[in-house]
């Protein structure tokens, strides 16, 4: 089936998520900045909804950005690509591009989100502006491939085909395949001669030696958290760590997981690496040393699984004993020397769990690898190999640390692919 009369669009986005939505608003914006009509625009959405993973951020809540906004939260294998980026499209110009659309942000913390707190409404308020700005949105459509002669033609799964001037792939990366994101993107653009580097998930669980974390499934506590590779500190995080049957989660955890995926080829770890958890400072380790040393004269005929009472949860206390000691937790407290008590206070200040992997793409918040930047200007975000092509968002070789970086690109890569396609060579754009 070929579809839409013949009609040809000025442009075409693939992908109703954070970044085409974006560029698509911006395409119409910065046409009539240039006192030019609206465009013909058309976003194909796989879904049967737009920004359904935008629904999904921060558990409902949407954390669209960050005050610190240190270019260290991005990663590239080009390196100076985010910074070349936001030098078009700061952080500023984001958040007055999303209050210019109707949404005004709060802060908790350092974390940005819409003043209501759901993510909801940051999807209403692009949808009406879609809306406003004469786009057209075709959902339940899925692209199945993207061709170029003279015009660009693209094709849905059912057969419908359509024409247009220009290209933005906005289709996401290869997590969370539930929300629509499968990669699809990769193959166009490979087809279309781009590289691609494997997708990889980040911000995601991590898979430890799991005897412990087993037995403390579902609990959680705060700890300073390092991740250690090869003996080296490769990141470290404070905040809640969750226990589970496979290993370790929680936002700590999923802050350093993306450190844990660049080193892993051909799913195995390229160098051996732990996860390091401090509990208490020096200053409380020091009392918690004396405290345990009263504990074996005053209370010696208790079982060892009691000598942390009050001080943790019984059953992180009784395993942070069993790592620290390898005798049966039956035994008296009374039975421990002074270097058992070292051993107990070791494990205090680094409770160490053997990483094993990654969870995969399935259960990440963002992909790592994607799409080269090497090959798209940083300046338009156009392809330096097809004119008239664009990318922005997670198909694109970046991906941002946990905190509302992954969303701020999104938008930022977004706006410059939608505001460069409509003043490049604007002459060619002729709205009939
Ligand atoms: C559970 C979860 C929570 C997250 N929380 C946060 C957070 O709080 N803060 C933050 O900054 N980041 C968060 N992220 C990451 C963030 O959502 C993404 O990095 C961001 O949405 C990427 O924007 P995008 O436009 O590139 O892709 P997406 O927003 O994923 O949009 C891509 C769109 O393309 C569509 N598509 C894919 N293939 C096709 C096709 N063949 N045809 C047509 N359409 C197609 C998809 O259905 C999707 O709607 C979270 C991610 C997840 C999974």
């Amino acid at each position: 089936m070929s579809g839409n009369d013949g009609k040809i669009y000025d442009l075409l986005i693939v992908g109703a998520g954070a970044s085409g939505m974006s560029a698509a608003i911006a395409f119409q914006k910065e046409r009539k900045a240039m006192g030019l009509e609206k465009g013909h625009v058309i976003l194909l959405e796989k879904n049967d909804r737009v920004g359904k993973k935008v629904l999904a951020t921060g558990n409902g809540r949407c954390n669209l950005s960050n005050k610190e906004m240190s270019l260290a939260h991005f990663h590239s294998r080009r390196e100076d690509y985010p910074k070349m980026v936001f030098s078009h499209v700061s952080q500023q110009d984001v958040l007055s591009f999303l209050s210019d659309i109707g949404i005004v942000t709060t802060s908790e913390g350092n974390k940005l989100f819409p003043m209501s707190k759901t993510a909801a409404s940051v999807v209403d308020a692009f949808r009406y502006a879609l809306e406003e700005n004469s786009i057209e949105v075709i959902s339940d459509a899925s692209v199945a491939s993207i061709k170029k002669d003279d015009l660009f033609r693209v094709e849905s799964e059912d057969g419908t085909s359509y024409s247009a001037r220009k290209v933005i792939v906005a289709c996401g990366g290869a997590c969370a395949p539930n929300l629509g994101t499968t990669g699809d993107g990769y193959k166009w653009l490979s087809t279309l001669g781009h590289k691609v580097y494997a997708p990889k998930p980040s911000i995601v669980q991590l898979e430890t030696e799991n005897s412990i974390t087993k037995a403390l499934s579902g609990l959680r506590l705060d700890a300073d958290l390092t991740l250690v590779a090869d003996g080296d500190v490769v990141a470290g995080h404070y905040g809640e760590v969750l226990f589970t049957d496979y290993g370790l989660s929680g936002p700590a955890v999923l802050q350093v997981s993306g450190e844990v995926a660049r080193r892993i080829r051909k799913d195995r770890l390229t160098v051996p690496m732990k996860v390091c958890l401090r509990l208490f400072d020096e200053e409380m380790l020091s009392n918690i040393r004396v405290e345990i040393a009263s504990r074996r004269e005053n209370f010696g005929s208790r079982s060892l699984d009691q000598v942390l009472l009050s001080i943790l949860p019984q059953k992180i206390g009784s395993m942070i004993v069993k790592s620290a000691l390898d005798r049966p937790l039956s035994m008296p407290i009374l039975s421990l020397s002074d270097q058992d008590i070292d051993k107990i206070i070791g494990t205090l200040r680094s409770w160490e769990f053997r990483v094993l992997g990654t969870k995969s793409l399935e259960f990440a918040q963002t992909t790592i690898g994607g799409a080269d930047c090497e090959e798209f200007s940083a300046d338009t975000m156009e392809s330096d190999l097809v004119s008239g092509l664009y990318a922005c968002g997670e198909v694109l070789d970046v991906d941002g640390d946990c905190g509302g970086y992954n969303l701020t690109w999104a938008f930022a890569s977004g706006i410059l692919a939608g505001s460069s396609c409509a003043s490049e060579k604007a002459g060619e754009i002729d709205a009939d």
